[in-house]
């Protein structure tokens, strides 16, 4: 099972120096791999990582753009696993836009204690030591406004990786708005206090940074959008407030995270099956009163540790797709009510008249695919006590950690009214 521990490092201020420049590098070599390869995408050619990388290898100590003023390869003084190259092209990487890192391979650095020694910068102090154990299949350097971080990649052993569950509940989960997350069970989850406090301070600072640099275009005599390539005269009053907008990000993302976490352990921890919806994060985002909330609670994030933690811990998870009326269906009877308005708590089902409180309705039905979803699995011979028993020794339980997503036709609606959620189950991808 692979596993990532992200573990704060204190570099010299040498060190820092060198990451910095080695990331810039990545990011650099990224773009020019990048660039050739739509290059030869759009005069018909097929581009492939692996010549990429010959073709890079040829130039980068000659060719004039990777030498410095004094004509050497500037190159060189960075070690050559943060010369990385992408073996397909997403999208270009900007300086302050996307996150400063880069990879190391495993024969290319080792742990000692409390201590990482890499090439080039010798050794780093960890703040704590590596959690897992098992084989190490490489790491990352990367930052988060002034703090650098060592992600340590480690192949564990399955026997040593499960987790050992302390209840077999089954679960349902409603991420939402104004509470974080809603259980099946009524219990609503807030999301960390101290996030709203610091999203106000976060506003604040944004805006006095795009008041600083409004004043420098409007100096410079820009109008309008800055063309590609212009560099604003540097202004160390500017410079002092995008590091001030940068730590408070990092300190909203680590609060995040943490609640993330803690929520994500309990949810696969006491349950053998927990559904959640699969929301299309990519669609909601385009609706910009929403999407502040949603960032907020890090669907995206929470999902992606539900995942990994729910291997760990032998828990199903169902993803109910986003046509899966979860906020509509009675939970009572099964009645397919009209659209809710978001801003809708309550509602009265038509059906059977029953008093709904909208998200602990959802989670309910949530919960029902989970057990639909775990019977339809469980039916196998090993029934549910492989699921249940499953303890941290031996092979560990069948499938646990499996992720059953559920569909849901668009639209589609049968009439009967019993029991909407004729969903079927399909293939399963892990
Ligand atoms: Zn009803």
């Amino acid at each position: 099972m692979l596993l990532a521990h992200r573990i704060r490092i204190d570099p010299t201020a040498a060190q820092r120096d060198y990451f910095a420049r080695a990331a810039g590098t990545a990011r650099r070599v990224w773009n020019w791999a990048l660039a050739e390869w739509n290059r030869q995408a759009a005069s018909g050619q097929r581009p492939n990582a692996m010549a990429l990388k010959k073709a890079f290898n040829r130039i980068k100590y000659s060719d004039p753009d990777w030498l410095d003023s004094d004509g050497n390869p500037w190159l060189r003084a960075i070690h050559r696993d943060a010369h990385g190259q992408p073996a397909h092209a997403p999208r270009f990487k900007k300086k302050g836009r996307s996150p400063d890192g880069f990879y190391l391979a495993n024969d290319k650095f080792r742990l000692e204690g409390r201590s990482a020694v890499l090439p080039k910068v010798g050794r780093v102090a960890l703040r704590e030591a590596l959690r897992w154990h098992g084989k190490i299949t490489g790491a990352s350097v990367s930052r988060e406004a002034a703090h650098w971080y060592l992600a340590i990649q480690v192949d564990m052993p399955d026997y040593l990786a499960r987790r050992r569950r302390t209840g077999d509940a089954v679960t349902g989960v409603d991420l939402g708005v104004t509470n974080a997350a809603t259980l099946s069970s009524g219990e609503k989850i807030a999301g960390p206090r101290p996030l709203k406090a610091a999203l106000r301070r976060l506003r604040i600072r944004s805006r006095r940074l795009s008041r600083k640099l409004e004043a420098a275009r409007a100096a410079a005599g820009i109008i309008g959008r800055i063309v590609k390539g212009t560099r604003l005269p540097a202004s160390k009053n500017r410079t002092k407030g995008a590091l001030a907008l940068a730590r408070l990000q990092a300190r909203i993302a680590r609060v995040r995270r943490d609640f993330t976490h803690k929520l994500t352990t309990r949810l696969c921890r006491e349950n053998q099956a927990v559904a959640v919806e699969d929301l299309n994060v990519r669609g909601m985002l385009a609706n910009a009163r929403l999407s502040r909330a949603i960032i907020d609670v890090g669907f995206y994030e929470l999902r992606r540790q539900l995942r990994y933690k729910a291997a760990r811990y032998g828990t199903h998870i169902v993803l109910a797709d986003r046509w899966y009326p979860s906020s509509k269906l009675c939970s009572g009877c099964g009645t397919r009510n009209g659209v809710l308005a978001l801003g809708e708590r309550a509602w009265t089902c038509a059906g059977c008249g029953a008093q709904h409180d909208r998200d602990v309705n959802a989670a309910i039905n949530l919960q029902r695919l989970a057990t639909g979803a775990l019977a339809a699995r469980t039916a196998l011979p090993e029934a549910s006590q492989a699921v249940t028993r499953g303890a941290a020794a031996g092979p560990g339980p069948a499938g646990g950690g499996e992720v059953t997503p559920v569909r849901h036709e668009h639209g589609q609606q049968d009439g009967s009214g019993q029991e909407e959620n004729a969903v079927h189950i399909c293939t399963r991808n892990r």
